[in-house]
């Protein structure tokens, strides 16, 4: 499947660059041809021969059946796979459905995964809810090489990070993950959300084996869908994991180094039926068009505003990796570039009231709206996790989270100093 992936339009080089890429891959040129992504609203797709029906249900090529793949969500996956350096990419009904399908890919019953504890929240739901059901387990440990290291076990087939963690803004160290995990055959998977969509990091260029996304946050940009990505490069070894060595022939001898985005597609669309509508991928697609005047916009607004805060006598710790007293500042120089990212968090003393008082910025639970959005992590987003788990993630019970948009600074701090005073 993965070639007619990259290759839309034929003639686009991945040589060229971020915003390039953004706006041109996935469109087809010719007379007659729209300018921008049809959507392809229908659920089954036609054969003119038996030869033809029977191809594409042994490949997954073309389209058939909108389950396994719809065309308009397949310019969206070659646009993925454009920005994120990858060689495949599906695409799913959330971000959600994007950890699950990447974590399943890895694992089977009676495997181990080794995640950081500063996580989202609905992945440390799906590795302590969801999968021990299926016989998976799963040991969270501090964002740390050494901590990781520790956690190894021989069953362990995967390393769970994201680029920068939520809400604590602490940044992985990808490199170090990724040879962790390869020493023993495991994958490393990075939730790459954060990062947005390969313009402030490229997890597989660190030596990452699978990158999720949140298409929900800056790839579709407005807050107005929900989607995930699951993109895989070429690099990963899968010689030593029996899902893809057991059986003959096993799906290694069968697909190649195409078998874990071939599992990613099977199990997360085709078997689960986690399907990105074809609206939905448009919408992504037209988001990621602007992602990067947006996001690049929103991190140099997040610094101006980290330093302000960081300088606030009514402001208790501020976690950003872009302040140069963040001890996170020197992974954050060595794996982003173009920007520390759009989301802080920080410590106020009372904050029922201070989020009371926000007159500009609202309260939501989202990240990387055009509209800057707070959230107090202890009550909603980490509200169901032990005490314990919530402070292993950063979170207090003074904490802010703020994912900031795009207005105008000046706005964004007269609101924050008039909430604070
Ligand atoms: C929001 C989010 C998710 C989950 O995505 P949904 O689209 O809401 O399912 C996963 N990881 C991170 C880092 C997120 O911010």
């Amino acid at each position: 499947m993965s070639d007619a992936f990259r290759d839309l339009p034929p003639e686009l080089s991945t040589d060229l660059a971020y915003d390039t890429l953004a706006v041109h891959t996935g469109i087809e040129r010719g007379t007659g041809v729209g300018v921008g992504l049809p959507i392809q609203q229908m659920a089954a797709f036609q054969f003119d021969s038996l030869d033809a029906a029977a191809e594409e249900f042994q490949t997954n090529t073309g389209s058939s059946y909108a389950r396994i793949q719809n065309p308009t969500t397949k310019a969206l996956e070659a646009r993925v796979t454009a920005l994120e350096g990858g060689t495949d990419t599906v695409c799913l009904s959330s971000g959600q459905a994007a950890s699950f399908t990447a974590m399943l890919s890895a694992c089977r019953a009676g495997d181990h995964i080794v995640a950081t504890s500063s996580l989202f929240g609905g992945s440390v739901g799906l590795l302590g809810n969801v999968l021990p059901l299926m016989g998976i387990t799963a040991t969270l440990v501090a964002n740390t090489p050494d901590a990781v290291r520790a956690a190894m076990q021989p069953n362990t087939r995967l390393v769970w990070a994201e680029t920068i963690g939520n809400p604590a803004a602490d940044v992985a160290d990808l490199s170090a993950f990724s040879d962790i995990a390869h020493a023993q055959g495991a994958l490393l998977g990075v939730d790459n959300t954060w990062g947005g969509v390969g313009l402030l990091c490229r997890p597989l260029d660190f030596g990452a084996d699978m990158v999720t996304h949140s298409l929900t946050k800056w790839a579709s940009g407005h807050g107005s869908v929900l989607g995930g990505s699951v993109t895989v490069g070429t690099a990963h070894d899968l010689s030593r994991n029996p899902i893809y060595t057991d059986g003959a022939p096993s799906l290694l001898a069968a697909r190649g180094a195409g078998a874990l985005a071939w599992r990613q597609r099977w199990f997360g669309a085709s078997q689960l039926g986690m399907v990105l509508p074809p609206q939905s991928a448009y919408l992504i697609a037209l988001g990621l068009e602007t992602l990067s005047l947006r996001l690049t916009r929103e991190c140099e607004t997040t610094l101006a505003l980290a330093e302000i805060l960081n300088a606030h006598a009514g402001v208790g710790r501020v976690n950003y990796p872009g302040l140069s007293s963040s001890e996170h500042h020197d992974l954050a120089q060595r794996y982003l570039s173009g920007g520390f990212g759009a989301v802080m968090s920080f410590e106020v003393a009372d904050p029922a009231a201070f989020l009371s008082r926000l007159k500009v910025i609202r309260m939501a639970p989202n990240l990387g709206d055009t509209r800057t959005l707070v959230v107090h992590p202890w009550t909603t987003t980490h509200g169901r996790m032990p005490e314990a788990a919530r402070r292993a993630a950063g979170v207090t019970p003074q904490s802010i989270r703020m994912s900031v948009g795009v207005e105008a600074l000046a706005d964004l701090q007269a609101d924050l100093m008039q909430a604070l005073s």
